[in-house]
């Protein structure tokens, strides 16, 4: 693939300031200028001011290698196998320093430089190359535009100035050869269109349902990092849908997929809608939102499907068969999303929670609204309600009752939970005769 001749724009006509960068990252272009390199802001960030929104974090790409960058910063960090760049540490901030990608054809293969799968996956992408050449590896032609700290042009490779005006997401090159490269850019696609508004060009959209497939190749770590991405950036329903509606989302999350095709009543989709809304609008007025929350919810369905046929089929009790269901959910989950053990054992305290949230009497109720998920496990019971499990209505209600009140008026509910007189009186097993049977 050769691109174009690059479009320069002068700094009077891009209207980006040096003031809409990171100090930071205005540090490290200078850094590397003054060591005698080439250094550019490129990707997310360029292409989120020209459209107006605060950059995420900045990203430097330079001629200058690794170990080159490593010797400049004593603030170092090199990192990745498959993707080996430098992050340059400033507190909380990390500025994220590649260094410029070539083609791969004619570099030995097999070695820890360039490395790749019979379907033609990039195993290793550490081949270096010039600006050209880097421009043609990155995704989409939004994502190609350079900044350059020598003479504060824009440098646009591939069209993403064209791109951007058009609200187009675009794939650089053959669309089918860029996802086989590397799959996930199938979910970049989603996510980038859903967060700058813009629609997937046809030729970009076509092969994904046909290619969806390929994400089994991906290592479920990454598919995790790259999940927290579509579920955490404010705009998690309508990636869901759009997954959705590509195939995608079942090589994610095969058994809630399996759980939305087997259902009857809609439950499961205005569930996880409704839960995806609500993890929106948490996001969009910046208050936390956690992980496990998003993962119980997801599993939530194919977790009770499973306990009720450990019930039905093997005689478990309620809290064994949810037990035995939880280990067998996450791990069937696990091979295609790893998602890290302190959310799955957040996910596994708020299914544990949904189990005994009506046992409220005597000192239970307090002890359980001590649970160190118990706010998350009380939002999940709403949430059931809203979404049709009117059996629930009144527990939460009184849940919702009882967190608006003092000590003192919890103390008087949970008397008149007390008093009230039990719906059906305790069966007692029949004492056994000391010489019976
Ligand atoms: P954001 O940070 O807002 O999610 P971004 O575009 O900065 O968006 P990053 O994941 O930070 O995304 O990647 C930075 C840049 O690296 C991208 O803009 C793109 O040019 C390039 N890039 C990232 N991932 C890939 C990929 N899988 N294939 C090709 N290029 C990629
Ligand atoms: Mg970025």
């Amino acid at each position: 693939m050769i691109l174009p001749e690059p479009v320069v724009v002068p700094r009077s006509e891009h209207g980006i300031s040096r003031k809409q960068f990171s100090p930071n990252a205005v540090k490290v272009l200078y850094r590397l200028k003054d060591a005698g390199f080439e250094a550019y802001l490129v990707g997310g960030c360029i292409r989120d001011i020209l459209l107006g929104i605060e950059p995420k974090d900045f990203d430097v790409v330079t001629n200058a290698t690794p170990e080159e960058i490593k010797r400049i910063f004593r603030n170092c960090r090199l990192i990745g196998r498959r993707f080996r760049l430098a992050h340059i540490v400033f507190g909380q901030e990390i500025i994220e320093v590649a260094t410029m990608r070539g083609h791969h054809s004619d570099s030995p293969k097999g070695n820890n430089i360039s490395q790749a799968s019979d379907e033609g996956q990039l195993l290793r992408d550490n081949v270096y190359g010039t600006i050209e050449e880097d421009a043609e590896r990155r995704d989409f032609s939004i994502n190609a535009l350079y900044y350059s700290i020598d003479d504060f042009t824009v440098r646009d490779y591939a069209g993403g100035l064209a791109a951007i005006n058009a609200r187009q997401i675009d794939l650089i090159g053959d669309p089918e050869t860029r996802y086989r490269e590397d799959p996930v850019r199938m979910l970049r696609a989603v996510r980038f269109a859903t967060k700058l508004n813009m629609q997937i060009s046809p030729a970009t959209a076509k092969p994904i349902t046909q290619l969806a497939e390929l994400l089994d190749n991906i290592p479920p770590a990454r598919l995790f990092e790259e999940c927290l991405k579509l579920f955490l950036n404010g705009k998690a329903q309508e990636n869901f849908t759009l997954l959705r509606e590509f195939g995608l989302f079942k090589y994610l999350f095969p058994a809630t997929e399996q759980a939305i095709i087997d259902d009857t009543d809609g439950f499961v989709l205005r569930f996880i809608n409704q839960m995806f809304a609500n993890t929106d609008t948490r996001i969009n007025e910046e208050k936390k939102v956690t992980p496990a929350f998003i993962f119980a919810a997801l599993l939530w369905v194919p977790l009770r499907k499973h306990a009720e046929q450990l019930m039905q089929n093997d005689n478990l009790f309620v809290h064994d068969a949810y037990n035995v269901a939880m280990n067998a959910v996450l791990s069937d989950s696990a091979k295609k999303v790893a998602v890290p053990k302190r959310f799955t054992i957040g996910a596994r305290d708020i299914w544990h929670l949904q189990l005994r949230l009506d046992k409220r009497s005597g000192q239970r109720a307090y002890r359980l609204s001590l649970q160190p998920k118990f706010r998350a496990a009380y939002d999940f019971l709403l949430l059931r309600v809203e979404c049709g499990e009117q059996e629930l209505a009144e527990l939460a209600a009184w849940w919702t009752n009882y967190l608006g009140r003092d000590v003192n008026g919890q103390k008087d509910l949970v008397k008149t939970l007390d008093e009230r007189p039990a719906r059906r009186p305790r069966r007692r097993k029949p004492k056994r005769k000391p010489n019976q049977s």
